[in-house]
């Protein structure tokens, strides 16, 4: 779930719990390209395989097998009092955010944080089965955190060619529909025009397989975010898709089946390459 702070969504996302889906976005390190060996020809190295528009399907951001992928699953399942997510963390923009939130939640309770663990663990199988090495941003929906920083540095650590922050929603009821969040503006080359073009690959793919764009909030499934720590951190192509609003009972509905799950996971992996 976001955190813009429109009066009714604070006021309902207040219920729900949480700021924002901090998650998301790689670190500040600096552009980690392998150093070419002058000796013996090396393996080709899996790390940091950048977008290859020469390989690309249309309208996907390109990814050639081999590259690494971070998947982001948003919250945690022990996010909660007592658990520190809530000391603040750096924003990349100057400022703080909580280290981490409980996340939205659907009226009957079913968590956020359930969600995109389920969707994560789908897609990160189908990125894998495509050749894609894979990183996980927590390797449970059991555990706390990690703060939004840390997985903003996971990008860089490992090298990835992007990053994907699975999240649902809390946004207003009478709305429904995904949308895709970007670093706006840009405070690195990365996020100048990849981030964008990830962001794009991801709201077509999603189009494309039948998920109606966001009706409450963004452009056409499309949100330019300064408010998003994980993006603001981000030195590799970074995006974060909110892939349904909770608060709204049909897509509560989408979010929690299994089907639901796995056609969201699908629409995703099919937006990288
Ligand atoms: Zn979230």
């Amino acid at each position: 779930m976001p955190n813009r702070p429109s009066p009714s969504r604070v006021a309902l996302v207040a219920t729900l719990v949480a700021v924002l889906c901090s998650c998301a976005g790689p670190g500040s390190a600096p552009a980690a390209a392998p150093t070419p060996s002058p000796a013996p020809a090396p393996p080709p190295t899996r790390a940091a395989a950048p977008a290859s528009p020469a390989a690309a399907r249309p309208g996907t951001f390109g990814l050639p097998p081999g590259a690494t992928i971070v998947v982001d699953p948003g919250h945690n399942g022990r996010n909660g009092p007592g658990s520190g997510i809530n000391r603040p963390v750096p924003d990349g923009r100057g400022g703080t955010k909580p280290c981490n939130t409980t996340g939205a939640s659907a009226a009957d309770g079913y968590p956020e944080h359930a969600f995109t663990w389920a969707v994560s663990q789908a897609l990160a199988d189908r990125l894998r089965a495509r050749g894609y090495r894979v990183v996980l941003t927590r390797d449970s929906d059991d555990g706390v955190g990690p703060c939004v920083d840390v997985r903003g540095e996971a990008g860089a650590k490992a090298r990835a060619a992007a990053v994907v922050s699975v999240h649902a929603d809390g946004g207003p009821t009478s709305g429904h529909g995904f949308h895709v969040l970007y670093s706006a503006p840009p405070l690195n080359p990365a996020q100048r025009g990849p981030a964008r073009s990830l962001a794009d690959a991801v709201v077509t793919s999603m189009r494309g397989a039948g998920f109606t764009p966001a009706t409450y909030i963004g452009r056409g499934g499309l949100d330019g975010r300064a408010d998003i720590a994980g993006l603001n951190l981000a030195t590799v192509p970074s995006a974060l898709v909110e892939c349904a609003n909770l608060a709204n009972p049909a897509d509560a509905a989408l979010a929690r089946s299994p089907q639901g799950q796995q056609r969201l996971a699908e629409a995703i992996a099919n937006a990288l390459g």
